[in-house]
């Protein structure tokens, strides 16, 4: 018999106010919590860790990373003391044959991880690593390395590919607003989604200018990469917060499983 398979998310984060502010999309990460089972741990990507080679964090108490400038105090003051999971880390170098994934002792928690969970798991009780994106490699690499970590949902662990699917920074205006083509890339790669088409979405060098704003330099995009990788033939899609903001940012958040 199958044990339970943990769904798999991705999230779009967006700005790190939306940690301290109770907002539409903060709602939404705090209602997806409530349709999984407890996590024993979380896997998080964050757009906010890029590396030469993969690494994964194996400290035991991960420090706060405010890797942001210009917000207000509060933000910066901040912590998310949730433990580490050395013996986790380890596992996954173990798991993971396609690349050496380096323990890392120097990173922690950035916001495209903590930003998220103070309103998912405001107790921050349940241990955390970040793997890093190795941006010596090609868009497909990420996919393939989510594929490797499919073992891990069976025993109970949350994967969180936090990011945005349309995230361009320098187009970015701090308001509710849409530009088309952030529209209409986003609407693309959901369509792609629900086809099971990921070919088409790993490959997005070549669908045109409208996926060139999008995508941009692609840190955002990469860990849902990791997400798609790891849905099973068959297994259901559904979105939430799906709603593009600040004119560039895609807020689009994928459940699997
Ligand atoms: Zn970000």
């Amino acid at each position: 018999m199958e044990a339970t398979r943990m769904p798999v998310l991705f999230i779009g984060h967006g700005s790190p106010m939306n940690a301290i502010e109770d907002n539409e999309f903060s709602q939404g990460w705090e209602a997806a919590v409530k349709t999984l089972p407890r996590p024993k741990a979380i896997v998080c990507v964050s757009a906010h860790w890029e590396t030469m080679g993969s690494a994964v964090t194996a400290m035991q108490k991960p420090r706060t990373i405010h890797d942001f400038g210009g917000f207000p105090r509060r933000l910066y003051e901040m912590e998310y003391p949730a433990p580490g999971a050395p013996e986790l880390a380890e596992r996954i170098g173990k798991l993971v044959n396609s690349t050496q994934v380096k323990s890392d002792l120097t990173w922690g928690l950035d916001h495209g991880t903590w930003s998220v969970l103070c309103r998912m798991y405001p107790q921050a009780d349940i241990p955390v690593v970040q793997l890093s994106l190795d941006r010596s490699r090609e868009a497909a690499f990420n996919y393939q390395l989510g594929k490797e970590l499919q073992e891990l949902r069976q025993e109970g662990l949350l994967i969180i590919g936090s990011g945005n699917l349309v995230h361009n920074l320098r187009m970015m205006v701090f308001e509710d607003a849409a530009f088309d083509w952030a529209v209409d890339y986003d609407a693309r790669v959901k369509q792609w989604i629900l086809d099971g088409d990921h070919q088409s979405i790993i490959h997005y060098e070549k669908q045109g200018p409208a996926a060139a704003l999008s995508v941009n330099s692609a840190e955002h995009y990469l860990p849902l990469l990791y997400v798609l990788g790891l849905q099973k033939e068959g297994e259901p899609v559904s979105f939430f917060n799906d709603k593009v903001w600040g004119g560039s940012l895609s807020m689009r958040c994928i459940k699997i499983g």
